[in-house]
């Protein structure tokens, strides 16, 4: 049944009250956000056309906090009567990815997602705030990842996720580090969702644990006031303009993702760029140059930043689905050009070389020595 924005409780209890740790960096030291050069194109705030809550997803509070977000944005949306979601597909391959990339499904995150997987090298653990992403990257990791038609999928029962994190954090060890963004992209859905804000929140008061997401989205403001405690590292997928330009639609473009990360270092969030996939294109070298060049210029003095460096990869499932959701990529799926990589479960991706990869890999760990002595590089793959 559709229904009608209701006016509830507010929406923004997952906001703390002001403040920022110790480590913030000094607005003094720091240039004026102004004299950065950055802006650019913003990503536009993703407003599904078709939204569902599952009945229990519902009765949740934070998916309550999500409803009076949806009617403040002015989104209607149906609350189905058990906890199935309608059909979701279309007639055609096309048809079907048009209609889910405009479909959020508010869901409770089934049993299954609270018994939480180790996730090298980026993290101890991986939880989920959500299944699915707005955007439009044509070399998405989640296709072939995730079954179906790509359905954003948001968790309603967040408070019952954050919880079952408790039970992993090591007390043995200084920090455990947690990563919540491997099959979403937490920015996309923030302004619909708030889960982010709500699970920094959660961190914040968590002296053992430490929160890992990345982000190819900018719209960091509901971020930046928030009680973290220096426990979460906000990180920017960025590549070099040629690829953002082409292959990642919907998203915020380069200049919009270093403001992003600048405003998130001066308020005192530790940060990270994710260089990822890096693609030996034509000029990769000038064009991953002038990228780090700007990543220099955006950064305040004194940001805690580290590097991880992710290299361009399929399997020949990811390959077919995303050539049917992107006929005309120039994304470059040639697997002559490519080295299998077998896993242990049998299965293979396509990877590059061993004398591209060695290349690549000389390239970044001297180029970033060189313009940020101060970062660590946390691995290359
Ligand atoms: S931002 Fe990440 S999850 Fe979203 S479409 Fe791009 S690659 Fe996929």
């Amino acid at each position: 049944m559709a229904r009608k924005p209701l006016r509830e409780a507010p929406h923004l209890s997952a906001r703390l009250p002001d403040g920022h740790a110790a480590d913030t960096i000094s607005q003094a030291d720091a240039p004026d956000i102004t004299t950065f050069a950055g802006g650019g194109r913003s990503a536009r705030d993703w407003k599904p056309k078709h939204i569902y809550f599952t009945a229990d997803a519902y009765r949740e509070p934070h998916g309550r906090r999500i409803a009076a977000r949806l009617e403040d944005l002015g989104l209607t949306y149906d609350v189905q009567k058990g906890n199935r979601l309608p059909r979701l597909g279309g007639a055609t391959v096309r048809e079907t990815y048009q209609r889910a990339k405009n479909t959020l499904a508010i869901v409770n995150a089934p049993p299954s997602a609270l018994r939480l997987t180790p996730i090298p090298p980026s993290a101890d653990w991986q939880f989920h705030l959500a299944k699915g992403c707005p955007a439009h990257c044509q070399y998405c990791y989640l296709a072939g990842s995730l079954p179906g038609a790509p359905v954003t999928r948001a968790y309603a029962n967040l408070d019952t996720i954050l919880e079952n994190n408790a039970a992993y954090i090591d007390p043995n060890r200084p920090e455990t580090t947690f990563e919540a963004s491997c099959y979403t992209d937490p920015l996309g859905i923030e302004h619909l969702t708030g889960s982010i804000s709500r699970t920094i929140g959660w961190f914040a008061g968590q002296p053992g644990a430490r929160l890992r997401w990345v982000t190819k989205y900018d719209r960091v403001e509901p971020l930046l006031n928030l009680v973290h405690n220096g426990r979460t590292r906000c990180r920017i997928s960025l590549n070099a303009d040629w690829v953002t330009k082409r292959l990642e639609g919907g998203t915020a473009d380069l200049s919009a993702r270093l403001l992003a990360l600048r405003k998130l270092a001066l308020a005192g969030y530790p940060v990270g760029a994710v260089l990822a996939p890096l693609m030996p294109f034509e000029g990769w070298q000038e064009a991953y140059a002038e990228m780090l060049g700007q990543l220099r210029a955006a950064l305040p003095a004194g940001a805690d930043l580290t590097f991880e460096l992710i290299t361009h990869r399929f399997t020949p499932g990811s390959k077919g689905i995303l050539q049917e959701w992107y006929p005309n990529t120039s994304l470059d799926f040639d697997e002559e050009k490519r080295t299998k990589k077998h896993n242990k479960f049998g299965s293979h991706k396509f990877v590059y070389p061993r004398e591209q990869m060695r290349e690549l890999k000389e390239y970044f760990t001297a180029a970033i020595a060189r313009e940020f002595p101060e970062a660590e590089v946390l691995y290359f793959t």
